[in-house]
């Protein structure tokens, strides 16, 4: 399990223990405090990838949230009372369960430490074909193990029960009648409560979908998906890293308002800055760096308007979102606020579950531009831009630090051929694979760019020219082991990379240069070799 059984047992102890202050005086304060505590639950269930314990909290989540009324007319009846308390006791049983049944030592998990030069391999995840027919899984099954993802594959009567719960579980519902595969999706749910839930199926009309998609899998494919699709899919679940906080800076003269609402967000783990002074709004977005701004409207020589309005004429601002805070419902001026560029109104006094869901769907919205604007499509690395950004940022780094640091260019070797014999959606396919091989290897703090077409450009920070050597070399064997299914049979392919160091070079076009002419070497030297300089 990648989330911390103690910190799941914190914040489901801390659930139950703003339940029990309900339970003890039933007013409309303790209860939104219950409910601000289970949404961020909800949230963290999530972000964990605690797929089935995220269903049943958001579900009592959804639930809380019909039941927020007026505050002096709160009231619950004694069945909702008794419905919920059941709820949250199963819900505090499945956690317990699901933390005794993972705590057992793992002795071949291992993890990244900052402190290494050299790269090590990220823990392994683990995925669990159910089918009956193990034929059909076996080519997928094998581009897996390339990848460091340890596949298994079970019959659906022979589902090991006393084991780790794997990361995905993919259920195979070939020839199953839709109501038996429900079923089957039901029982694997209530079973696996951290396993991302993928269903192959015959059957993909949009009412089959909905109805197992209810019963509580997390992606439907259909049975006639790509393998490459349903690998890469694959991928994407597994390499889901962790995101940095969450941060908002609040500008907000009241000091009371931006008090309740700093510690609002705060319960859902979002980080704030607070600026009383709408003047000081560009430092605190310099120093802060924030991902939104909660706006209030009416502040003493400023409106909230006025004040988003200068923020706009700096570029690196441009894109920020801004959502506003607002006494009242004053139309004309929410009209006005949003033409002007504003993301979004809340109106005081805010509920505060909404104002944190208003303020994550913004995040994470803007976060996705940001991605999309720095990553590149097919392979979800850096793209040429940013990658090259990043290695001048590198080097501004090391230039005070003193660290050294190597960039390698690495090429994919007759990569025209591999388009001309099987096509360009296998060629993508190996593009891919070896960006995923890069990824799984190096570490988070090495940094991965897709450079061009097939070339891709790696800086690694600490390292120097015999540990990038180690490293990269290891990656080459390993990416010429990998056999591509074309037809009936298989294909390989192999890359070249040339190595330049920091210090012994120290501009970012010289480095790229070097790291180039070393690759020509290696293409010269009869390619699928590392060649660093001397
Ligand atoms: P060498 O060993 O010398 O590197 O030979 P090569 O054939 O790999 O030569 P080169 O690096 O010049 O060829 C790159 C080829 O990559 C040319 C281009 O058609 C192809 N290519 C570029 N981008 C993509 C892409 O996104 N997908 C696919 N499938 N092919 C691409
Ligand atoms: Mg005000
Ligand atoms: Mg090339
Ligand atoms: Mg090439």
């Amino acid at each position: 399990m990648s989330c911390p059984p103690a910190e799941l047992k914190k914040k489901s102890d801390e659930l139950l223990f703003k339940w029990w202050t309900y339970l003890k005086s039933p007013d409309f304060e303790p209860f939104v405090e219950f409910s601000v505590c289970l949404s961020s639950f909800s949230d963290f269930l999530q972000n964990q990838g605690l797929s089935g314990l995220h269903q049943l909290a958001h579900q009592l989540e959804q639930q809380a949230l019909t039941l927020f009324d007026e505050a002096d007319q709160h009231q619950m009846s004694v069945d909702t009372l008794n419905d919920l308390c059941s709820q949250i006791e199963s819900l505090g049983a499945r956690v317990t369960r699901f933390i005794d049944s993972n705590t057992r030592p793992m002795t071949q998990r291992r993890e990244a430490h900052a402190t290494e030069t050299a790269c090590v391999l990220n823990p392994t995840h683990r995925i669990w074909f159910i089918s009956n027919s193990a034929s059909s899984w076996q080519a997928l099954m094998s581009q897996l193990a390339y990848f460091g993802i340890q596949a298994e594959i079970h019959p659906w009567q022979g589902v090991p029960s006393d084991a780790e719960e794997p990361r995905i579980l993919l259920l195979d519902t070939q020839d199953m009648a839709l109501a038996t595969a429900c079923e089957h999706i039901q029982s694997l749910r209530t079973r696996f409560s951290a396993s991302k839930l993928l269903v192959s199926s015959q059957q993909v009309d949009f009412n089959s979908f909905k109805v197992m998609l209810r019963a509580g899998c997390d992606f439907c494919l259909a049975v006639d998906t790509p393998q490459s699709a349903i690998l890469a899919r694959i991928m994407e679940l597994c390499g889901n890293e962790e995101e940095a906080p969450y941060r908002v800076l609040v500008v907000e003269d009241s000091l009371t308002a931006s008090k309740s609402i700093q510690r609002t967000l705060k319960q859902s783990g979002i980080e704030s800055f607070a600026v009383a002074n709408p003047a000081d709004v560009l430092n605190g977005l310099r120093q802060f760096e924030p991902d939104l701004i909660l706006m209030d409207m009416y502040m003493p020589d400023c409106t909230g308007v006025e004040a988003t309005r200068v923020i706009r004429q700096h570029a690196e601002f441009l894109s920020t979102p801004v959502v506003y805070l607002s006494g009242d419902g004053d139309m004309a001026l929410q009209v006005d606020a949003l033409r002007l560029g504003g993301d979004h109104f809340l109106t005081k006094p805010f509920n505060p579950v909404f104002l944190n869901a208003v303020v994550k769907s913004k995040i994470e919205r803007y976060r996705a531009l940001r991605r999309s604007m720095q990553n590149d499509g097919l392979t979800g690395l850096f793209n040429h831009r940013t990658i090259k950004e990043k290695l001048n940022a590198t080097l501004d780094e090391a230039a005070t630090s003193g660290k050294q640091f190597t960039v390698a260019m690495i090429d994919i070797d007759e990569f025209k051929n591999i388009n001309d014999r099987f096509g360009h959606p296998n060629g993508d396919q190996v593009i891919r694979s070896l960006a995923w091989l890069l990824k799984q290897r190096l570490r988070k703090t090495d940094l991965v760019g897709r450079y061009g077409g097939e070339e891709f450009l790696v800086v690694l920070p600490g390292s120097d020219s015999n540990q990038a050597f180690d490293i990269l070399d290891r990656i080459r064997v390993d990416f010429s082991r990998i056999r591509y299914p074309f037809r009936a049979h298989w294909f390989e392919s192999t890359f070249s990379a040339g190595v330049s160091h920091f210090p012994g070079t120290s501009n970012a076009e010289a480095l790229i240069k070097e790291a180039d002419e070393m690759l020509y070497d290696a293409k010269l030297g009869g390619r699928n070799r590392v060649l660093t300089v001397r």
